[in-house]
Order: structure tokens, then sequence, then C-alpha cells
């Protein structure tokens, strides 16, 4: 079987020279290997997404002359797949209905921190401090019944507890140098949102669900996702879902040393574009050339 790859971005605003990065090494090691190169819109945040930038990442791949097989899975319209996994992960007694709002948890949050440190995960965002985990039956019951808005949390202990030693395989290399396998130690996420209110799937969700359901073999992207492989190896074992092999790469920064965001207009494809600068151009800018 050809190995698959895959390119993943959000239609959360314009490409910049990160992505361009990313998706050339997953073009790359598509030719190089004789693999697949798959295209998936990561468009689960409706509050962000939007069409137009959706149709810029089309167009600006294919300006950097990269193509991918169609067709393009659209995270947005497979809403019906995550939820079905979440009734797995439920019935193994490893989810819970959260109830605290943003503005409750940070209230949450200052009143630990107020006590002494509290833990914060590897992006930097403190765990979870609610305890809706341990409502009682009848309350939960209770609050369910009246609609009361919640999240769909992962009892990271029980789950856990549930498979015992985690690690991957890295082919990159994390950001402290990590390479071979690595321990995966998704505790140190706490216990991670599976479901928004208004957005029945997560990242680390539909994530693992379309890695397995496209049968991507070698995932390639930015070093930022590096920890978060933790809870995805977490949640292929939980599910029973292969395991890929992983191959994070450096991320390209500005002339600050800042990781790129998508507002930082001088690094766009758009703009460098404008300016004259080619696909050849691009490919040098990040290292490629
Ligand atoms: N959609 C994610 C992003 O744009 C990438 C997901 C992934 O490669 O696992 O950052």
């Amino acid at each position: 079987m050809p190995p698959v790859f895959r390119f993943a971005p959000s239609p959360n605003g314009l490409l910049h020279l990160g992505h361009a990065y990313s998706a050339l090494l997953n073009f790359q090691r598509a030719r190089a290997t004789g693999g697949r190169l798959l295209l998936r819109i990561e468009d689960i945040d409706a509050t962000r997404c939007r069409p137009e930038f959706e149709a810029a990442i089309y167009e600006d791949l294919a300006w950097l002359g990269i193509d991918w097989e169609m067709p393009v899975r659209r995270q947005s319209e497979h809403l019906a797949d995550y939820r079905a996994v979440l009734e797995k992960l439920s019935a193994l007694g490893l989810v819970y209905p959260a109830f605290e709002s943003r503005a409750e948890i940070a209230r949450l949050v200052a009143t630990r921190e107020a006590e002494g440190p509290w833990p914060r995960d590897p992006d930097g965002a403190p765990l979870y401090p609610g305890d809706s985990k341990s409502l009682p039956a009848d309350e939960r019951a209770r609050l369910l019944a009246s609609g009361a808005p919640h999240a769909l949390r992962l009892d990271m202990a029980a789950a856990c507890r549930r498979v015992g030693g985690l690690s991957w395989n890295e082919l990159g290399e994390g950001p402290d140098g990590e390479r071979g396998i690595v321990p995966a130690r998704p505790e140190v996420w706490g216990d991670v949102i599976l479901a928004r209110k208004e957005t029945p799937t997560s990242y680390h969700l539909s994530v693992v669900v379309d890695d397995a359901l496209q049968d991507v073999s070698e995932i390639v992207r930015g070093q930022d996702l590096f920890h978060a492989t933790a809870v995805h190896r977490l949640l292929q074992v939980l599910l029973g879902l292969p395991e890929p092999v992983y191959r994070h790469h450096r991320l390209i920064c500005d002339s600050a040393g800042r990781k790129l965001s998508k507002s930082s207009r001088s690094t766009g494809l758009r703009a460098l574009r404008a300016a004259g600068v080619t696909p050849a151009g691009i490919c040098q800018l990040v290292g490629l050339g």
C-alpha cells in the first residue's frame, strides 16, 4: 500500500509561509515515496471558518504547484462520523458533560491560582478546573434534561488507566529534539474537550477520526502540534484505530522569531505573490529551494 499523506488547513484565514512549508513537505514526501497526498479542510469551527478562505487555500496551493487527490474532505460535512465515535467513547464511560461557561472556567482558574500554581497544558492553557465530573448522577440528569448548555470532556484519568503506556514513532523532531519512539503523556492536557456546545466535535476527535478513515499513514505537520500527538495516540488506542507515524517539522518564524499567524500579513502567500515572489521563491524562503 502506498503511504498516505495529508495537508489539513483550517479555512479561518489566509495561508502563510508556514502553511506553504507544511504543504510542500507533504507534497515532496508523497512524491518521493510514491504516496498519495490528500487535502482536508478542517472547518468545524463555523464561527471562524469562511468559504472565501477555503477558496483561497485551493488557489494558493495550486499556485505553489501542489496537487492533491479529489475529493477534498470537509470536516463540516461529516459531523455524523464524529458523533458516532463520541458515542463509542461515552459507552466506555470516558465522557462527561461539563456545564461551566468560559467565564466560569476563567473565574475558577483565578480562584485556584490565588491558592497556588494551577497546572497548564503544553499550549499554556490552564487545565480544566471544574468539578462536573463528580456531579451526582441525579443532578447531572436534571441539568441535561433542562437543556443546560455543556461541553463533553474526556475523563483523562479513566482513559489513561484503560490504555496504559503509550508512545509514537517520531520521524521528524519535537521542539526539544525528541525523535524515534517518544513516550506519550496525554494526562498533561487534563480533561480535554471532545465536543463543544456549538460544535458537536473538537480538533482532537475529528483529526483522529479522519486520519483513520482516510488511511493516513504518515502525518507531516508543524511542531506546534507535537504535544497534541499524545492525545491523538490515546484516542487512537481507545477507539482501536491504526497508528500512523509522525513527522513534525520546524516552524517558520518571522524576523522577530515569532511563530507566524494568519494575521501576519507580510508573510501571507497572497501578499508575497502580489509583491512578485514566485513559487520557486517561496520554496527558497522556507528553506526548500
Ligand atoms: N487544522 C490544523 C491547523 O490548521 C492542522 C491539523 C493537523 O495537521 O493535525 O493547524
